[in-house]
C-alpha cells in the first residue's frame, strides 16, 4: 500500500501531511511553505492557477479567482447563506443542475466540489513531488459542524481529485489526535478551532490511543473572514467620511483593502498598532489620487470583533451543556485555526475555561497531522488509534404540518443506525415519500434538506397493513444513508433519492477524467518557467506604466522618489532572480512585485492622478 496522506482542506489555506517512519510530518510545497492558499483562478487564456500563484493575481483577476469555496461547498442554491456570499464575492455564482451552487469562470460553469477538487489535487501534487510516488489515498478533514451535504460534497471533491477518500474526519478531532498520539494521555480536552471560515468546539476524552468525542458544536459560517470584514468596513467607513468615496464600489480597490485588512489583522497579533497604507487606492474629481494611511490600534481592532469572539464562547457553553460536563473537568484546551493567533481570542478562551491553553499543537498544522495519523492507522494492519466521533446535528424526517420528528439526536456516537416504522395510510398505497432533514429546528424549513426518498412499489393491502422499516445510518464519516424493508416479507424496499444537492456519479466521473487530463497536460510544465514567465509579464507592465506613474506623482516629489526607488530596486531583484534561474528568488519577489504593479495600475487607471 502506498502512502496515505492527510489533507486539511481549509477555507483560506490547506495543508498536507503524512506519517514518516512513525512521525507525523507536514509536507511543504515547492516554495517551502507548509500551507497553500485554497484559491483557484482561471487566466484569460483559460489556464488554471492554484495556490500561491492564484493568490498573487487575485487583485487583477478578481472575477475569475475563487477563494473560500469551502463556505459554499454542499450548500443549496437560494439559501440565505449562499445569497449573502453571492453578494459579497467578486466571482459569479450560478445555480447548478442539482440545485447546488456553481461558479462561472471564463464562460465555464464549475461545481463547487470541482473547485475544491482542484485545491485537493494541488495538495496531492505537493505530496507526490515530495514523496516521489503516486498518491491515491487520503483522509480529508471537515469542520465538525458540517452537515451531511457538506461532507458528501467534500468526499466528492476528493474523488474528483483522483483520490480514494479513506475517511472524512472532523478538524478538531484531528487536532486532538495530533496532540495526543503516542503520548499515553488520560485527559479531557476541549479543542477550540477558529479557522478562516468556520468555528468548531469539540470536547474529547483521550485515554491512551482512544479518542472519544463527547460533544461538538459550531458555526459553519463564523471565522477569520468575518474578522477581516469588520476591519474592511471600519477602514472603508473612515475613508468615506474623509473623502466621500466608497471603496466597495471598485473591485480592485476592495480587493486591495481586503488584503491590507487581513495583513493588518495578522500583524495586530504581535504589534500594538499598525499602519494600513494603500497609496492610490482611489481617485477623485479630475483624477486626483487618494491614499489611505490609517493607524489601527489593537484595542480598536478588538472592539470591532469582540462580539464575534463572544459568539464562539456561547457555542462552547452549549457544547459543555450538551456533553453534561463542567468546565472544571476540562484538563486541557487546544487552540487550532489561524484566527486563534489573535491575542484577544486567546485571552477570552483562557478566561472562559479558566486554564491556559496548551501550546503543544501548531494551529495551522495540527489538523493535517491528525488526518495523516488517522490515514496511517487505517492503512497499517493493526489499528494504531481508535476514533469515536459524534454527529454534530440531529437527523429527522418531516411529519404532518411541516414539523420534524427526530430520528437520531445530535451528539450521538457514530457510526450509528436507527430504524423507523412507516405504515401505509391509504388502501393499496404503493408509495411513501420521506423527507430527510438535518438540524435542530422544530419546523422543516428551519433545517437542512438532505434529500427526499420515495419508497416505491409497496405491497398492496388495506391501509395500515403494510409496514416498512426505514433504517437511517450515519457512517464514521458522518455521512447519512437510508435503506428500507417490508417488515412482513423482509424484502428490501426500493428507494429513489431526489432533491439531493450533490453531484451524480456520472458527473463525478466526468470531472475526475477532466482533472486527470488537465494534470497530464500540465505536469510537464516546469515550476520555475511558470513563475518567471509571470514575473517577466509584471516587469514589462511596470516598465510600460512607469512614465504615467511619474507624471501622476509630480505633485508629491518626496513620495514619488520613495515609490519609484523602491520599485526600481524591486525590478532589479526580480531581473536578477530570473536571469540566475533562482526559483526561491522568483517566489520571494512575486508578491511585492504584484503589489507594486497594483499600485501603479490604481494610479494610472485614474487618468494619471494629479496632473
Ligand atoms: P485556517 O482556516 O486555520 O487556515 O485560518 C485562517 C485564518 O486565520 C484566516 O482568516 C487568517 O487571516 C487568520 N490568521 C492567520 N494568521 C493570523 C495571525 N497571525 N493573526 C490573526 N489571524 C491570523
Amino acid at each position: 500500500m502506498g502512502t496515505v496522506i492527510g489533507i486539511d482542506l481549509g477555507t483560506t489555506f490547506s495543508c498536507v501531511a503524512y506519517v514518516k517512519e512513525g512521525v507525523p510530518t507536514v509536507i511543504p510545497n515547492k516554495g517551502g511553505y507548509k500551507t497553500t492558499p485554497s484559491i483557484v483562478a482561471y487566466t484569460e487564456s483559460g489556464k488554471r492557477l492554484v495556490g500561491h500563484v492564484a493568490k498573487r493575481q487575485a487583485i487583477t483577476n478578481a472575477e475569475h479567482t475563487v477563494f473560500a469555496a469551502k463556505r459554499l461547498i454542499g450548500r443549496r442554491w437560494g439559501s440565505d447563506v449562499v445569497e449573502r456570499i453571492a453578494a459579497s464575492v467578486p466571482y459569479k455564482l450560478v445555480a447548478g443542475p442539482n440545485n447546488d451552487v456553481c461558479v462561472e469562470l471564463r464562460g465555464r460553469v464549475y461545481a463547487i466540489p470541482e473547485i475544491s477538487s482542484q485545491v485537493l489535487q494541488e495538495m496531492k501534487l505537493i505530496a507526490e513531488a515530495h514523496l516521489n510516488e503516486n498518491v491515491t489515498q487520503a483522509v480529508i478533514t471537515v469542520p465538525a459542524y458540517f452537515n451531511d451535504n457538506q461532507r458528501q460534497a467534500t468526499r466528492d471533491a476528493g474523488t474528483i481529485a483522483g483520490m480514494e477518500v479513506l475517511r472524512i474526519i472532523n478538524e478538531p478531532t484531528a487536532a486532538a489526535l495530533a496532540y495526543g498520539f503516542g503520548k499515553g494521555l488520560n485527559k479531557r480536552a476541549a479543542v477550540y478551532d477558529l479557522g478562516g471560515g468556520t468555528f468548531d468546539i469539540s470536547i474529547l476524552d483521550i485515554k491512551g490511543e482512544d479518542f472519544k468525542v463527547i460533544a461538538t458544536a459550531g458555526d459553519s459560517f463564523l471565522g477569520g473572514e468575518d474578522f477581516d470584514a469588520r476591519l474592511v468596513d471600519y477602514l472603508n467607513q473612515r475613508f468615506m467620511s474623509e473623502h466621500g468615496t466608497d471603496l466597495k464600489k471598485d473591485p480592485i480597490a476592495l480587493q486591495r483593502l481586503k488584503e491590507a485588512a487581513e495583513k493588518a489583522k495578522c500583524d495586530l497579533s504581535t504589534l500594538a498598532e499598525v499602519e494600513v497604507s494603500l497609496p492610490f487606492i482611489a481617485t477623485k474629481g479630475k483624477g486626483e489620487a487618494l491614499h489611505m494611511r490609517y493607524v489601527v490600534t489593537r484595542a480598536e481592532f478588538e472592539s470591532l470583533v469582540e462580539d464575534l469572539i463572544d459568539k464562539t464562547l456561547k457555542i462552547c457553553q452549549k457544547a459543555l451543556q450538551v456533553a453534561g460536563v463542567l468546565k472544571a473537568s476540562v484538563n486541557d484546551v487546544l487552540l487550532v485555526g489561524g484566527q486563534t493567533r489573535t491575542p484577544r481570542v486567546q485571552f477570552k478562551v483562557k478566561e472562559f475555561f479558566g486554564i491556559e491553553p496548551s501550546k503543544r499543537v501548531h494551529p495551522d498544522e495540527a489538523v493535517a497531522l491528525g488526518a495523516a495519523i488517522q490515514g496511517h492507522s487505517m492503512a497499517s494492519r493493526k489499528a494504531e488509534v481508535t476514533l469515536l466521533d459524534v454527529t454534530p446535528q440531529s437527523l429527522g424526517i418531516m411529519i404532518a404540518g411541516g414539523y420534524v420528528t427526530t430520528i437520531i439526536e445530535k451528539n450521538t456516537a457514530v457510526p450509528t443506525r436507527r430504524g423507523h416504522i412507516f405504515t401505509t395510510v391509504k388502501d393499496n398505497q404503493t408509495q411513501v415519500k420521506i423527507i430527510i432533514l438535518q438540524g435542530e429546528g422544530e419546523k422543516a424549513e428551519e433545517n437542512e434538506l438532505l434529500g427526499e426518498f420515495i419508497l416505491d412499489g409497496l405491497r398492496e393491502g388495506p391501509r395500515g397493513s403494510v409496514e416498512i422499516e426505514v433504517i437511517f445510518s450515519i457512517d464514521a464519516d458522518g455521512i447519512v444513508s437510508v435503506s428500507a424493508r417490508d417488515t412482513k416479507t423482509g424484502l428490501q424496499q426500493a428507494i429513489t433519492v431526489t432533491a439531493r444537492s450533490g453531484l451524480t456519479d456520472e458527473e463525478i466521473r466526468r470531472m475526475a477524467e477532466e482533472n486527470r487530463d488537465y494534470l497530464l497536460e500540465t505536469k510537464s510544465g516546469d515550476e520555475f518557467d511558470r513563475l518567471s514567465h509571470g514575473v517577466c509579464e509584471m516587469l514589462d507592465e511596470i516598465e510600460k506604466v512607469r512614465p504615467s506613474v511619474e507624471k501622476a506623482l509630480t505633485g508629491d516629489k518626496e513620495f514619488a522618489k520613495d515609490v519609484l526607488t523602491k520599485a526600481d530596486t524591486l525590478k532589479a531583484r526580480a531581473k536578477k532572480a530570473v536571469e540566475s534561474k533562482d526559483l526561491d528568488g522568483v517566489i520571494a519577489v512575486n508578491e511585492p512585485l504584484q503589489r507594486t504593479l497594483n499600485m501603479f495600475r490604481s494610479l494610472t487607471k485614474g487618468g494619471g492622478g494629479k496632473q
